[in-house]
């Protein structure tokens, strides 16, 4: 279980795309002559995403990758914090999303996987690494998702997140009462 005071104070909660939101797999080629790259992502996550902005936190995905799979799933999930920078410059990009948004590192959780996210993860106050982490990344860790990325692993910080702030019921029930409204 999440420590429940940091996680009462979390406001946003930053996502590596690559092996987080995604197994790490990118398939390459051509499809009617035009380069393409498309990744799977795991639906229930996106459902987890849509909790969590109905619970009032914030979501930011941080890609060193850009991608026009990762865009469309965006989108779709209406996350309109999408950083894409050079995997070596995550913490200066973040942290001009975290000072436009007035929120603090320590009022940040963030899930990473790589190398290039442990600049990111030392300084949030709630750092999280999926089960396919590399074990540099564990080490730097408070906690390790059981799911791997790509299978569930930002859905298990999610429910983990809320049910330790005791939002997690309240964020079903205010599921439910917006697609009442809407039907
Ligand atoms: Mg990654």
């Amino acid at each position: 279980m999440f420590d429940a005071t940091i996680s009462r104070r979390i406001r946003l909660l930053g996502l590596d795309v690559d092996g987080v939101l995604t197994a790490n797999d990118a398939w390459l080629g051509e499809i009617d002559g035009a380069k393409t790259e498309l990744k799977r992502f795991d639906i229930q996550d996106g459902f987890g995403i849509r909790l969590l902005r109905g619970a009032g936190i914030e979501v930011a995905w941080v890609t060193g990758r850009a991608s026009s799979s990762t865009s469309l799933r965006a989108e779709e999930l209406n996350v309109t914090t999408v950083i894409t920078v050079a995997p070596d410059r995550k913490v200066p990009a973040f942290e001009a999303v975290l000072t436009e948004k007035q929120i603090a590192w320590d009022e940040v959780a963030f899930v990473g996987d790589d190398i290039p996210d442990l600049p990111v993860l030392q300084r949030v106050a709630l750092p999280i690494a999926v089960a396919n982490a590399r074990p540099e990344v564990k080490t730097a860790c408070r906690y390790v998702t059981e799911a791997r990325g790509g299978h569930g692993a930002v859905r298990e910080v999610i429910d983990r997140l809320l049910r330790s702030r005791g939002e997690f019921d309240a964020a079903v029930a205010r599921f439910f009462a917006g697609e009442r409204q809407r039907a």
